[in-house]
């Protein structure tokens, strides 16, 4: 832990809302001279973190964590001896905790006294150990319960080889304190190392150094020497198999699936080295990636020197990986530079997305990086519609989140309007000065936290007073809804596909000649990827087509069969706003609910059981009907957002 880290961690609590002891630390150091055009009345409130209990007083540096992880009673029983670090150890520790069985905490050794504070629904209950002078360790031995929400545990019947069950963790937002009692906020950070042991015959693999086989007695053995924050704590285990793809980064899977993964991300290695072309040293020594059964609910989640993906952009044309990219590109916006409280989520995500978009127009050339930014602009607009009538606040790039789960910021807005924002600063400054910019940023916040008016002090230093105001600096990350000046990206692929989109809902379904007259020749979609597919689907539906251009369209391409989750997702969130008439409905049902009990990803089913409640009272107990069905192989938080899906349509 270095002197600036200290500093910052003193500053970053020294004005926390929960601080409920006496605070010992000094004010805030000033942060860099730099010339702010915008309003810094705001800098108290700074390092508020409204979703932790830990306090100023005593902060953790390092984790020792050992586990016995029980499949049976899908428990884990583990110890966490936490090192004390910074200058200010108080005369009592606080920890977050949800859903734990503490059994008996130490101190130095010795038995502690301590005690569980009041619990919250949403922030779990704080644990409270008192502290001596010198005192450097406090032991926690514990167990998680059936509650704990990071935790999934799958039967081995829904893994892909049915021979092992498998567990993984998730712990962004602040699921990180229901498998490990710790300071649950992203301010905090720490290394770690860990001892896990699972049932013989399975590979247990943590965000840290990993095993790439599998050990005979099932104990396994971990380190992390760089600090992370909580939220990037990861365990997953099971009947798991690795392919070295490059000298420092491979991938992890089930057997039967991770060649086809290692096909699917050969390209990986060349994308860390245009990363770090661009943006600087990889800091995290390995890069390696575990490939998790459908249930996982996000598309990737950025565990250090271990990305969490969906099996979902397993296509087998590579046509999905800017996901790698994207999750890469957090081992610099997220991972190494990291947003001080959830409230400045965007600076997380927004950068990654803008930082995956130039990852991709490296490897893959302009036109491609093009159709990722139309879409993400189609996102941003389709959600924005939404999010303006329902909680218009909400669209504000710096968000206001206490009392309210983080996860609720998962949005277009931190993701999609942030990265518009910085395409905007880029077309502003120009490319050259702005990854100079970005890449100085990183290095000299390197391990570090930021809030977003911290960032705005750089912007500010970077850009001239004109430029600051053509860009409209305040009003893009304070302000509502979308400025006028957003870029607006055009894509010459997507031009085409457009055109295909108006000649099909140019003609009558009833023509005899209709199919073959909006067919477009194979030589013309060949070079199609998902992406295109895509804009085809959601072009249809925004142009109103009618059930009879969908079957054309479907019986023309095929969609209802693709192997292809992306587009199977978006052609029923669509088809199920219908009433499907003239498809053979038993059929289709079908292979709707084997879709929905399968896939847990947020983004295809949420839209999905979405378009399925828009329908009249019949459709709407069906979706109750599957929903009730696929729900316990979902993960806690697909459940979540279903179940407040589902209570809104009541
Ligand atoms: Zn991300």
């Amino acid at each position: 832990m270095n002197r600036n880290f200290t500093l910052l961690v003193a500053s970053v609590f020294a004005v926390g809302a929960l601080t409920n002891c006496q605070n010992t630390t000094e004010a805030p150091a000033p942060v860099a001279e730099t010339v702010f055009y915008g309003d810094t009345s705001v800098r108290a409130e700074l390092f508020d973190d409204p979703h932790s209990y830990s306090t100023a007083e005593s902060v953790v540096s390092r984790l020792y964590w050992e586990a016995d992880v029980d499949f049976e009673k899908q428990i884990i029983r583990a110890t966490a001896l936490w090192t004390l670090g910074g200058k200010s150890i108080g005369d009592s520790i606080v920890f977050d905790t949800k859903d734990l069985k503490i059994k008996q905490v130490k101190v130095s050794g010795l038995p502690a006294q301590w005690h569980l504070g009041k619990s919250d629904a949403l922030l779990g209950t704080p644990l409270v150990v008192m502290l001596n002078q010198g005192d450097k360790e406090v032991v926690i031995t514990y167990e998680t319960s059936a509650e704990s929400e990071a935790l999934q545990w799958y039967p081995a019947e829904l893994t892909q080889g049915k021979r092992m069950p498998f567990l993984f963790t998730q712990s962004q937002a602040i699921l990180a304190r229901t498998w490990v009692p710790c300071q649950d906020r992203p301010g905090v950070r720490f290394t770690y190392g860990a001892k896990v042991k699972v049932p013989k015959g399975m590979l247990a693999l943590m965000s840290a150094s990993n095993p790439t086989q599998k050990s005979e007695d099932g104990i396994y053995e971990f380190s992390m020497p760089q600090p992370i924050p909580s939220y990037l704590l990861a365990l997953g285990a099971g009947d798991l198999a690795f392919i070295e793809l490059g000298e420092r980064s491979g991938v992890y899977a089930e057997p039967e699936m991770v060649r086809n993964a290692a096909f699917e991300f050969s390209q990986t290695e060349d994308m860390i080295s245009r990363a770090e072309y661009l943006y600087g040293p990889y800091y995290w020594g390995r890069y390696d990636m575990l490939v998790l059964p459908p249930s996982f609910p996000f598309g990737g989640m950025e565990n250090p020197r271990l990305t969490f993906l969906t099996p979902t952009v397993i296509v087998g044309d590579m046509s999905l990986t800017s996901l790698i990219a994207h999750e890469l590109a957090h081992s610099w916006s997220g991972n190494l530079v990291t947003n001080a409280t959830w409230n400045d989520f965007w600076l997380n995500e927004g950068f990654t997305v803008y930082f995956e978009m130039r990852i991709m127009d490296a490897v893959y050339g302009p036109d491609f990086a093009d159709m990722l930014e139309a879409l993400s602009y189609d996102d941003l607009q389709r959600e924005l519609a939404v999010m303006l009538e329902e909680d218009p606040d909400a669209t504000r790039l710096k968000q206001n989140l206490e009392g309210r789960n983080p996860d609720d910021a998962v949005t277009a807005i931190a993701y999609d309007k942030g990265f518009h924002f910085l395409k905007l600063c880029e077309q502003t400054v120009g490319r050259e000065r702005w990854d100079a910019f970005l890449k100085g940023y990183f290095d000299t916040y390197k391990f570090k936290t930021r809030v977003t008016e911290e960032f705005l002090q750089e912007l500010a230093g970077l850009m001239t007073q004109e430029e600051w105001n053509t860009v409209g600096v305040e009003e893009w990350v304070y302000g509502k809804g979308l400025p006028a000046n957003c870029p607006f990206p055009a894509s010459n692929r997507f031009y085409i596909v457009d055109e295909a989109v108006k000649m099909l809902l140019g003609v009558s379904p009833e023509d005899p000649d209709a199919k073959s007259m909006v067919y477009l020749e194979q030589d013309v979609t060949i070079r199609w990827t998902t992406h295109e597919w895509l804009r085809y689907i959601r072009g249809l539906e925004a142009g109103g087509a009618t059930v009879g251009h969908y079957r054309l369209a479907d019986a023309n391409y095929g969609f209802t069969g693709s192997p292809n989750p992306e587009i199977v997702a978006a052609w029923y969130t669509a088809i199920l706003k219908t009433d499907f008439e003239g498809f053979d409905p038993k059929v289709y049902e079908e292979k709707v609910e084997s879709f929905l009990t399968t896939v847990g990803r947020r983004k295809f089913i949420v839209p999905m059981y979405a378009s399925m409640l828009e329908g009249d009272e019949k459709r709407q107990a069906w979706a109750k009907e599957i929903y009730a069905k696929a729900r316990p192989s979902y993960h806690p938080l697909s459940q979540q957002t279903l179940d407040q899906l589902f209570a809104d349509h009541q």
